[in-house]
């Protein structure tokens, strides 16, 4: 075996100098993403521009049996894109962040998984009459890549109940495999197709083995996305649940948003804070809006669009119908009156709502964030759920900083996404252990009890769900088998999952 330093001068050949570090200053600043718990610090950092680079590092990597993190943003906050354990590559892909096609023929873009979503959204507003990718990656989108959202099969930026998943718009990726091979999935795999069109087709759904793999089957370098022009007309509105008890609102507000889906009344997007969500943000005065309405209780908003002022008007009608059914409290028409879901669509909330509760305790603090979907109908179990389990762990909680368990819901089509963090501080490492088993904790505890279903992994989750036994024994080996035949030497990524020692 070669040491790691044959193994940087060698990458440095490839990729030239400037775009690869083993300093330590570098490596540190790359060993954490925004989860500060868990922390792996890798022996190089490079930045490739091209799958060919990437194809002869991985060559590299497997003779040299390093491992390799591909990483996009780094906006993961479950461990995703950086080692587990110290040593290894990691693969930043900022550097390759352009969009290469734009077919107006087909309404597909295909770019470079580099690119940030707000990036690409604003490039493509700015075509003919305006486009956007509809489902507009997750709420990190100003640094997450497209990359980092097909790999976590992100949801959370705008447009998830018309849309769903990013993963659902990719209709093909080119791959670099874990051997260095590079592949294009979906039509672009017949090579004597121009411009890819559609997913399937030559078989399996092989794009369906990369999206949501986390990055552990290859690295993802270039992705086509279906585009939709931006719609000319939309409207908003933002609802106070308010009721002596948590579990009522929670149900209130289920209801009406079992409804609206169950109807599949045009919405493009519909948000439940619960109680102890929207206190947070009003306590901190981190929502004025809400503070000016004087908002107590559970919020919901909802956004929806449309191609005419009628039909804009008629569906407002029928969404609205529903809430007043449910006798909820509509808040003023304007963002300062507490119209959230305006906030939401026309100033860019999409990509912000998240990162004003994740950095409420700045850089010391941390948020035990993990992501999940669960049917509408089980939103109040998971309002008990968190009440419950916060009650259980208040003390552990305020001895390393503070916190309980919160989420924040939203409309997905057709599943129902959930978003949850407990926030804590730390600045001493032993906290940092404690945290780490409250919040595998949660994590199993929500799988076991709930049967709750992770949409993104990283090492916190992908071990958790090892280690709750939630897997069957036949298709965790399957998982293995799939992981074997891809990247026998397991160089990308191993233990993401935990598949067993080597993978
Ligand atoms: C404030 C905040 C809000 C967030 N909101 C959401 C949300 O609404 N919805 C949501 O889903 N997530 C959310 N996240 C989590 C995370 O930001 C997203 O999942 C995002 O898609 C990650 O993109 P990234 O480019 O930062 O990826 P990274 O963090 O760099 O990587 C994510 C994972 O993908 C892998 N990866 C990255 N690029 C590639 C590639 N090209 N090929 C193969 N593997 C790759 C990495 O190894 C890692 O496992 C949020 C995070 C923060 C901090």
């Amino acid at each position: 075996m070669n040491s790691i330093e044959d193994t940087y001068e060698k990458i440095e050949d490839i990729v030239g100098p400037k775009y690869i570090s083993n300093s330590k200053a570098i490596c540190y600043s790359y060993s954490m993403n925004c989860d500060t718990v868990l922390q792996g610090i890798p022996d190089i950092v490079v930045r490739p521009q091209s799958p060919e680079e990437i194809s002869e590092i991985l060559k590299i990597a497997n003779q040299d049996k390093v491992k390799v993190i591909p990483r996009g943003g780094g906006a993961d906050l479950t461990g995703g894109a950086k080692p587990i354990g110290d040593g290894g590559i990691v693969l930043d892909l900022t550097r390759m962040d352009k969009i290469l096609d734009i077919d107006l023929k087909n309404y597909i873009v295909t770019v470079e998984v580099g690119i940030s979503w707000s990036e690409l959204c604003e490039q493509l507003s700015h075509v003919g009459i305006g486009y956007y990718t509809g489902s507009t990656g997750p709420a990190s989108g100003f640094s997450a890549t497209v990359g980092g959202g097909l790999s976590n099969n992100s949801v959370g930026g705008g447009g998830a109940a018309m849309y769903g998943n990013v993963t659902e718009q990719c209709v093909g990726l080119e791959v670099v495999l874990p051997m260095g091979d590079i592949i294009y999935t979906g039509a672009k795999a017949n090579s004597f197709c121009e411009k890819p069109f559609t997913r399937f087709g030559l078989g399996p759904d092989y794009s369906g083995l990369f999206l949501g793999d986390v990055g552990i089957h290859g690295i993802k370098t270039k992705a086509s996305l279906q585009i939709y022009p931006i719609p000319e007309y939309a409207a908003y509105s933002t609802y106070q649940i308010n009721s002596s008890e948590d579990m009522s609102e929670a149900v209130k507000g289920t209801n009406v948003m079992s409804e609206w889906q169950h109807r599949r009344l045009p919405l493009h997007d519909f948000y439940y804070y619960t109680k102890g969500y929207t206190s947070l943000l009003t306590m901190f005065k981190i929502k004025k809006n809400l503070v000016n309405a004087r908002v107590e209780g559970s919020v919901l908003f909802y956004t929806a669009v449309a191609d005419s002022q009628k039909e804009l008007e008629i569906n407002v009608e029928k969404i609205e119908k529903v809430a007043s059914n449910y006798e909820l409290r509509k808040l003023g028409d304007t963002v300062e009156e507490g119209n959230l879901g305006k906030w939401f669509y026309e100033e860019n909330g999409r990509w912000q709502w998240a990162h004003i509760y994740w950095g409420l305790y700045g850089p010391e603090g941390t948020s035990l964030g993990t992501c999940l979907k669960c049917p509408t109908y089980q939103l109040p179990d998971y309002v008990k759920f968190y009440n419950d389990w916060t009650t259980r762990n208040t003390k552990k909680l305020w001895d390393i900083g503070g916190g309980g368990a919160n989420f924040i819901a939203f409309g997905c089509n057709p599943t129902y996404i959930d978003v949850t963090g407990g926030l804590a501080i730390h600045s001493e490492p032993k906290n940092r252990e404690i945290q780490y088993e409250l919040w595998k904790d949660m994590i199993i505890s929500q799988i076991k009890e709930l049967g709750g279903i992770h949409y993104w992994m990283g090492e916190i989750i992908g071990r958790a769900l090892v280690d709750s036994g939630a897997l069957t024994s036949e298709y965790y080996n399957f998982m293995i088998s799939i992981k074997k035949a891809l990247d026998p030497n397991g160089i990308i990524s191993p233990g993401k999952f935990y598949l067993g020692d080597e993978y």
